[in-house]
């Protein structure tokens, strides 16, 4: 159903509402409220949990939900199983619906907040593992209300990265993830291996690592309002790393690329001391900014306007943001 001036959700606890909006099951149900926004002469805008995006107050929007929380074997082998995944399910609950059908891979992408539909557009990643590489086939609903089934490749997962990223008017309304059938744990990520070293450790010990270390790290959205990370670790010339090098800042290569770390940068600046209104630093996580109670959008705009200019200034880095701004 269809509603006028819609509370909408999210992370930060901005109030937040849209001009109109409304709860999507299925396919045509998205095609059928894309053609009641064009109508209203209002863009369409999918959102989930809103745990990566920055809310202004009045969106000038017909926002959708997608309330799809299926899970459907479409397929199995000895080896692997192909899981279909509805875009409303959390995440969250995916990863602890894998775990207990024996369905392995997830572990290290544990307690990322936000849905299923949502994961693929910034490929969420985490401890080493990242969405992409268990994707079959997404299924979307392109600006025209045409579906289409895009296959991984099609997907152009890169880091924080998609093409859902350039196309904003698709709405994923499923995804397909193919999953291990014999635990087979990922412990590329230096904590894990450090942590689990000489041990084979199950997919829940991983789970239940990740998940201690996620909490011990990052603050809850739920006392202290958040969007996790909130620029991504910059990818570096070969010179640049020199530089950062000598000035004894950590890299991170991967690939034939070198990644620098936002938070030591952030750090390294000074920004932690800064705030604007009710936003600043997680102090345990200075790329994570709070919003400490009453905080607006502007207010956390402007801080992150402060903290890249510090960090541009100081060390002639472009911080790139990950979450987007929706008005
Ligand atoms: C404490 C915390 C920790 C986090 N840690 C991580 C982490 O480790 N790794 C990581 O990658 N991310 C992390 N994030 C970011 C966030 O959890 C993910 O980006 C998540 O996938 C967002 O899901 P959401 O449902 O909240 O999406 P929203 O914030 O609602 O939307 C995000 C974007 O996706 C689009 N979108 C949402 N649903 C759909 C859909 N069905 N179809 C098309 N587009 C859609 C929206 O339009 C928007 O552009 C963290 C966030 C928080 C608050």
């Amino acid at each position: 159903m269809m509603v006028p001036d819609l509370d909408v959700p999210n992370t930060l606890n901005f109030p937040t509402s849209a001009a109109w909006g409304a709860s999507l099951e299925t396919p045509g149900d998205v095609a059928e409220a894309k053609h009641e926004a064009d109508k209203l002469g209002l863009p369409f805008l999918c959102l989930g949990s809103g745990s990566n995006v920055v809310l202004m107050p009045h969106l000038k929007r017909f926002v959708g939900r997608i309330s799809n929380r299926a899970i459907q074997v479409l397929d199995t082998d000895t080896d692997w199983v192909d899981v279909n995944v509805g875009a409303g399910l959390l995440w969250q609950d995916l990863v602890e619906i894998s775990l207990s059908e024996g369905w392995f891979g997830l572990e290290n992408l544990a307690l990322i907040p936000g849905t299923v539909g949502a994961a693929p557009v910034q490929n969420i990643g985490a401890y080493g593992a990242e969405l992409g590489t268990f994707v079959v086939a997404v299924t979307i609903v392109d600006d025209g209300g045409q579906i289409h089934r895009l296959n991984a490749e099609a997907c152009g997962f890169g880091y924080r990265d998609s093409v859902f990223k350039q196309q904003p008017n698709w709405t994923i309304t499923d995804v397909t993830l193919r999953l291990f059938r014999h635990p087979r744990v990922n412990l590329r990520y230096e904590a894990l291996r450090s942590h689990f070293s000489g041990q084979t450790p199950s997919p829940h010990a991983v789970a239940a690592f990740v998940t201690a270390l996620r909490q011990d790290k990052l603050p809850d959205p739920a006392t202290h309002p958040n969007v996790g990370s909130f620029f991504k670790n910059p990818v570096i010339s070969p010179d640049d790393a020199d530089r950062l090098r000598q000035l004894g800042l950590d890299l991170f290569p991967q690939g034939d690329q070198v990644k620098a770390s936002a938070a030591q940068l952030i750090d390294r600046s000074g920004c932690k001391q800064y705030r604007v209104g009710s936003i600043a630093c997680w102090p345990r996580q200075p790329l994570v900014f709070v919003n400490y109670g009453g905080g607006t959008a502007t207010d956390l705009i402007e801080f992150a306007d402060q903290v890249q200019r510090r960090v541009a200034d100081q060390y002639a880095i472009q911080l790139e943001r990950e979450p987007s701004v929706v008005s």
